[in-house]
């Protein structure tokens, strides 16, 4: 069986699935307040389609598997499909984002369904900014479900922060103070241009040293570390003798697609490889046909491009290619 090989020999063995693009909110960076369009259920994956893909992909080396969306806890009986992906040989690692805003009823249903690992979407701490954020989001019950995820034993639970400039970079030092004595891993993200390269973009993109300059004036003592398991793209760091981590994820800056080993698939059967440009396969219709199905596969790693090129957007420059009109929560992020 042939590997999951780009024409640049990067091995991809990790692959987001998107089995949503609903939401039960509107986060200012990803989706407009209004006006969203989603896809008709019969345009949606089903669980058993999302596992025919996944059983065509385990022989030719995929092991790590992210549910996403749009957010994946508002499809019905999620622990379905993670029980159904738990049970294919070769798939070693099940992870899920989500905003966690319905997770303390379901985390234990997951966890028992075989789920591995979980990262928490949460942009600040503060009540009204987390509304602001999100248009209308409760921060509580997020807390609420990073504390069901804890008692359940879904560790370790990283935060997903999306920095942007004038908005939450004030609270950089709170999330990294919450590492101090609770075993949380933060991860610190850019704002990237998906779907949308726009002036209001352009005003909150933030670049990560912030980050840095932070610990520095606490006067913190930061150390190097390898990071929580299943550790992705990030530079990582932690304040001498805390609990937990933090982390530098910067996709527009310094972008690490040398590196590269993801596949995206879309909630409507779209395979993405890579996040950035337009290119994208319907596989869905090879869901009962194993070796065209294959076939799509190889033939989207051999058109991926070396690298996205976010930065350039950020100068107005030309671009090599198109990039993709879909949202982040279209691709699943
Ligand atoms: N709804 C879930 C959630 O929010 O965690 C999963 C889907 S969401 C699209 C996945 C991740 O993409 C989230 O951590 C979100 O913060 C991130 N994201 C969305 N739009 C983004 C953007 N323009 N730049 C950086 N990260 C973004
Ligand atoms: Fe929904 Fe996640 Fe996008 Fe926020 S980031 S609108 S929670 S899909």
């Amino acid at each position: 069986m042939e590997m999951l090989q780009d024409s640049f020999g990067r091995i991809h063995d990790y692959i987001r699935i998107s089995v949503t693009d609903r939401c039960n909110l509107r986060c200012v960076y990803c989706m407009p307040e209004e006006g969203m369009e989603f896809a008709p259920h019969d345009q949606i994956m089903s669980y058993e389609e999302i596992a025919q893909v996944l059983k065509v992909l385990a022989p030719m080396g995929m092991r790590k598997v992210r549910l996403t969306g749009g957010e994946p806890l508002v499809r019905k009986d999620l622990h379905q499909l993670v029980s159904m992906i738990s049970a294919i040989d070769g798939i070693d690692d099940i992870a899920l984002t989500t905003n966690a805003l319905l997770l303390d009823k379901q985390a234990q249903a997951l966890k028992d369904a075989g789920l591995n690992r979980i990262n928490i979407s949460l942009d600040s701490l503060q009540a009204s900014r987390f509304s602001m954020i999100t248009r209308g989001g409760d921060v509580n019950k997020v807390l609420k479900g990073i504390e069901a995820a804890t008692a359940v034993g879904l560790a370790p639970i990283k935060l997903n922060v999306v920095l942007m400039k004038g908005i939450n970079d004030d609270e950089i030092k709170d999330f990294i103070a919450m590492t101090i004595d609770q075993p949380l891993h933060v991860r610190f993200i850019e704002y990237m241009p998906i779907g949308q390269a726009s002036d209001s973009w352009r005003k909150s993109y933030l670049p990560l040293e912030a980050v840095t300059d932070v610990c520095a004036e606490a006067g913190w003592t930061v150390e190097n570390t390898a990071g929580p398991a299943g550790n992705g793209p990030s530079r990582n760091m932690k304040i001498a003798g805390s609990q937990g981590t933090f982390g530098l994820i910067h996709p527009v800056s310094d972008h690490f697609c040398d590196n590269c080993n993801r596949l995206r698939l879309t909630a409507d059967g779209h395979i993405k490889a890579c996040l950035y440009w337009s290119d994208e396969y319907n596989v869905r219709r090879y869901v009962d046909a194993p070796d065209a199905m294959a076939a799509l596969f190889l033939k989207a790693l051999g058109t991926k491009p070396k690298n996205h090129e976010m930065a350039l957007a950020l100068e107005r420059k030309m671009q090599s290619h198109t990039p993709t009109v879909r949202r982040m929560s279209q691709i699943g992020g």
